[in-house]
């Protein structure tokens, strides 16, 4: 079997991060590489690989992270606008295989494409 993603060893606090936000289903902290001025990973607890390994009964966990994104933005006072994204599969550049949606803001963000 494959080792801990670095976001499971984020959950598992063996690996440092700004975490801005945790609760019971899911984290949010600061990404390492930031492609804005405000650029947080928000992912569940629970392992999935990404959009691809959601299952019916991941339902409610999906809702219930972008309640928590919304949570989040409102915490931090983002205002103007914000972009949620996740890559999903080698194509769309995914590069920690665990569900992870990126939150972007703080500056103008470009039209996607
Ligand atoms: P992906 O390309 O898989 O959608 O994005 C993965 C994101 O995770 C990238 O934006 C990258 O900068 C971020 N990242 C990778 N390793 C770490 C890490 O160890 N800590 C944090 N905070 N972010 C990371």
């Amino acid at each position: 079997m494959a080792g801990k993603t670095i976001f499971k060893q984020i959950i598992d606090r063996e690996a440092p991060a700004k975490i801005v936000y945790e609760d019971e289903q899911c984290l949010a902290f600061e990404d390492i590489h930031p492609a804005a001025p405000t650029h947080l990973i928000v992912i569940p607890k629970k392992e999935i690989v990404s959009v691809d390994g959601i299952e019916p009964e991941d339902e409610a966990l999906i809702g219930h992270l972008f309640v928590a994104i919304r949570k989040i933005v409102a915490k931090l006072g983002v205002t103007g606008g914000y972009r949620v994204v996740t890559n999903c599969g080698p194509d769309s550049g995914q590069m920690v295989m665990h569900l992870h949606f990126h939150v972007l803001a703080g500056r103008k963000l470009g039209r996607l494409g």
